[in-house]
């Protein structure tokens, strides 16, 4: 059996920014990623880090969280699960409380469509900026 280098390479790669997202829990962005990668592919760069989470999260391996106007952050953990924000310092969270699976019947209810999945956001100042 053969493997051409170049897919050889990027599999390798993509693992690489796999193992460094399932070892975090900061939900970092692509940057940070791609400065943490870098310490083992130093020749990486930041649009292969891009393409390779893009490819990740299309297989399911990661999720993208998305806040708008900021930067996306990139999550290891794709169990669904809510998280925290820091509206101070930007940090986010996971919370461990139960998801509310019941809400997505509701909502599919109200609106006669099927619902996929939902997300919840709980926004507030850390116990770190507190002090
Ligand atoms: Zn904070
Ligand atoms: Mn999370």
């Amino acid at each position: 059996m053969t493997i051409t280098p170049r897919i050889h390479r990027m599999t390798k790669q993509r693992q690489i920014i796999l193992d460094v997202l399932k070892k975090t829990e900061s939900h970092p962005t692509a940057d940070w990623i791609y400065e943490k990668v870098r310490q083992e592919v130093p020749r990486i760069s930041l649009g292969t880090v891009y393409r390779n989470l893009r490819v990740l999260k299309e297989m399911g391996d990661i999720q993208e969280l998305n806040y708008g106007s900021t930067y996306s952050r990139f999550d290891g953990n794709t169990k669904p699960h809510y998280h925290f924000v820091c509206l101070d310092c930007g940090d986010i969270m996971d919370i461990h409380v139960p998801v509310y699976t019941e809400l997505d019947k509701d909502a599919a209810e109200e609106t006669g469509g099927k619902v996929e999945f939902h997300r919840l956001e709980f926004y507030g100042i850390c116990s770190g900026c507190i002090q």
